[in-house]
């Protein structure tokens, strides 16, 4: 067994963290080629200690002098690099055999395809990328041969789920012909799934980032808490399996045992379940097609006794129906709605605006910005610019 050679984009991140954990656990299967952060750097070097990475790259062009100074003094071999194209150096290196994308937001998009197209393993955790990019981003992954896994757990799940005929993703292979009638994408609901329209008009920043079952970075939580979550995963679904959104059947599961489900023509479903722990799917990712100790505890189904299932509600949580609407309009319509999300939802943590307020300027994005076709990157990243532009100018305005 030969030793693959990892990248984790995003590493001081809770995905980061959560594949570090599981790479540890496997020394003779994984090596850490290259970890990457943003702002925190005392993690960044605790974990170039713990791992001695080749490279550790920071994400913004800054002077690495200081760092790269530290990291001597403590003895520890790894090399310092900053800014976008380092970012895209290490994903797609020729020594690099898999890349973990866990970059949160549109910051992820340029790393996470320029590991696509140097024809890496994949595990995709950076939904948003692939939301923004959709069809340019499938077509890459089939253009260059890239070994995509999703690790978002849901769609993981989903993957578990179907035939091995159906895992090399982007090979025109349709879920239909493979006997698949329906995915049944779950949601926890998150931290506010009994409130009153009048309760989520008062949430705070730190109560929405306390969700119920998992523990994640805030974006993603407060994502969960609007349901935008899910309305990604429905359009990163669609994209990854190949399928429409009325293939699949978007439901609240609050325990979060279930972590999504397909059924099969003959009446079959099949269910990937387990404790929610990202270090799950991501073992799953890193070892497929064998399967590796995560660390994670079993399940004891017996004692969880009850599973709970219920529709979503679209009139409370808008950012759902808002995903949806994108998703149908297409073209750059996604990049919109997720550009004006990321401004939105780093506003309300700020406390500029409140919950509710997030669907608003959304709304507003996608009903002022232009949608085009979306047959370049360019374009794509016009949209993203000008979806962020009218989103700061609302949430200005509103102050
Ligand atoms: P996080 O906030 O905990 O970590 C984000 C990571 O991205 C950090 O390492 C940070 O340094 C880096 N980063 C932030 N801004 C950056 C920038 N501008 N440029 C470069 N790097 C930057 O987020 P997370 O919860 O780990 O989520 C990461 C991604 O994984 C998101 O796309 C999220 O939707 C997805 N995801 C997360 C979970 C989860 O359980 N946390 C589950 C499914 C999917
Ligand atoms: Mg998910």
């Amino acid at each position: 067994m030969s030793v693959k050679r990892v990248t984790v984009l995003g590493a001081t991140g809770s995905i980061g963290e959560s594949t570090l954990s599981v790479i540890s656990q496997h020394p003779e299967r994984f090596k850490v080629y290259a970890l990457t952060a943003h702002r925190n750097l005392d993690r960044l070097f605790e974990l170039c200690r713990l791992y001695t990475p080749e490279y550790a790259v920071l994400a913004e062009q800054v002077d690495v002098s200081d760092f790269s100074a530290r990291l001597d003094t403590a003895g520890i071999r790894t090399q310092v690099l900053c800014g976008m194209e380092s970012l895209e150096a290490v994903a797609s290196s020729q020594d690099v055999d898999v890349v973990v994308a866990a970059i949160v937001g549109a910051a992820g998009l340029a790393p996470t395809l320029a590991a696509v197209h140097a024809g890496k393993r994949v595990l995709l955790a950076n939904k948003e990328a692939l939301v923004m990019t959709g069809r340019l981003f499938m077509d890459a992954v089939h253009a260059s041969g890239a070994e995509l896994l999703p690790i978002d757990s849901e769609h993981n799940a989903i993957y578990q789920c179907l035939p091995m005929s159906a895992q090399r993703l982007a090979n025109g292979t349709k879920l239909s012909e493979c006997g698949v009638r329906r995915v049944l994408l779950t949601a926890s609901g998150g931290p506010f799934r009994d409130f009153s329209a009048s309760q989520l008009a008062e949430v705070t920043p730190a109560q929405a980032c306390k969700h119920p079952n998992w523990s994640m970075g805030q974006k993603i939580s407060v994502d969960s808490a609007t349901l935008m979550n899910k309305g990604l995963e429905l359009i990163e679904a669609c994209w990854l399996f190949d399928i429409s959104p009325e293939f699949v059947d978007v439901h609240i599961h609050p325990e979060s045992i279930i972590h999504s489900m397909v059924e099969y023509s003959d009446g079959s479903i099949i269910s990937q379940m387990g404790n929610p722990d990202m270090r799950t799917p991501i073992a799953y990712g890193l070892s497929w097609p064998d399967r590796i100790d995560s660390g994670v505890a079993s399940l004891d189904l017996f004692k969880v006794s009850r599973l709970n299932f219920s529709p979503p509600d679209r009139d409370r949580f808008p950012c759902l129906a808002l995903a949806e609407s994108a998703f149908a309009s297409g073209g750059t319509a996604p990049a919109i709605l997720n550009a004006a999300n990321e401004v939105a939802v780093a506003a309300f943590l700020r406390q500029e605006i409140g919950f509710m307020q997030i669907p608003e300027v959304i709304q507003h994005c996608l009903s002022i910005v232009e949608i085009n076709a979306a047959q370049s990157l360019d374009e794509v990243l016009a949209a993203d610019k000008m979806a962020r532009k009218q989103a700061f100018s609302w949430i200005e305005n509103c102050r």
